[in-house]
């Protein structure tokens, strides 16, 4: 015979916030729960060059982080459905041979127009410390150059607007290794779908020329600690590369 089970309202709240947490994991881990012919989702292996000629075209001549950051200021297709952001263009050395891409500014990034200043972005600092960088060691960017709505995730659309500002923007710093936090950015750059964990732990080769490594977000962190090691591990990974390559000229 089966027997009744009684769970008290607080083992239900224990199992819920348990169920969402591993939810929220297998998110992070895998991306949204879509089908896979979802209308938004960016077909593999679209180059992406080819992604938004327009803006591609105007950026052409562009050669210098403040000129393409005056273009940014001045163009609204950058933004999301927020009218009223500010423009979160990067921050950091501007030649630096390590660059940190994130995937969008959150709110605190809005007010302040600079990438990774809230908690996650407090987080990121002490990792880079951790490894012995400084903030200003590295260069700091986004996928987005505006907030999107309520921390959502930055839409397809959205981010094959924004991505020849960033591919520029990575072309003028040169930096010999690029790290990707999380995999809204890691998945944007090497134009893929694969999972996080089928991208971290090892360097892909970006536009023939640049060294990339993925590791998870620090607000994924935050949430999931348990995802500590391996971050700690990516991190080192890219540290160890990045001595490797110091006074070896930028590209293969
Ligand atoms: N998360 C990001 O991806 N970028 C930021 O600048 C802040 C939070």
């Amino acid at each position: 015979m089966w027997g009744t089970i009684t769970v008290s309202t607080f083992d239900m709240a224990d199992i819920i916030t348990r169920i969402e947490t591993w939810l929220e994991q297998q998110r992070e881990l895998y991306g949204p729960f879509n089908l896979p012919l979802d209308q938004e989702s960016i077909p593999m292996n679209a180059p992406s060059e080819s992604r938004h000629p327009s803006i591609e075209h105007e950026l052409a001549n562009i050669t210098t982080l403040d000129a393409l950051r005056v273009w940014c200021e001045q163009d609204e297709r950058l933004k999301t459905d927020l009218s009223d952001t500010n423009l979160v263009f990067g921050v950091g050395n501007p030649n630096a041979d390590l660059m940190l891409i994130g995937e969008a500014p959150g709110e605190q990034e809005d007010l302040k127009g600079e990438p990774f200043v809230g908690k996650a972005g407090q987080l990121l600092t002490k990792i880079l410390e951790a490894i012995h960088f400084k903030r200003e060691d590295v260069y700091i960017a986004n996928i987005l150059k505006h907030r999107p709505p309520n921390n959502r995730d930055p839409l397809p659309e959205e981010r094959i607007r924004s991505l020849p500002v960033l591919i520029r923007q990575i072309e003028i710093v040169d930096p010999k290794i690029i790290l990707c936090l999380g995999r809204i950015s890691a998945q944007t750059l090497l134009q893929t779908q694969a999972t996080m964990k089928e991208l971290r732990g090892q360097f892909h080769v970006w536009h023939d020329r640049y060294e990339l490594a993925v590791t998870y977000h620090p607000a994924a962190l935050l949430r999931n600690p348990n995802w500590k090691r391996d971050t700690w591990e990516d991190v080192q990974m890219v540290r160890t590369r990045y001595d490797a390559l110091n006074g070896q000229p930028k590209g293969f």
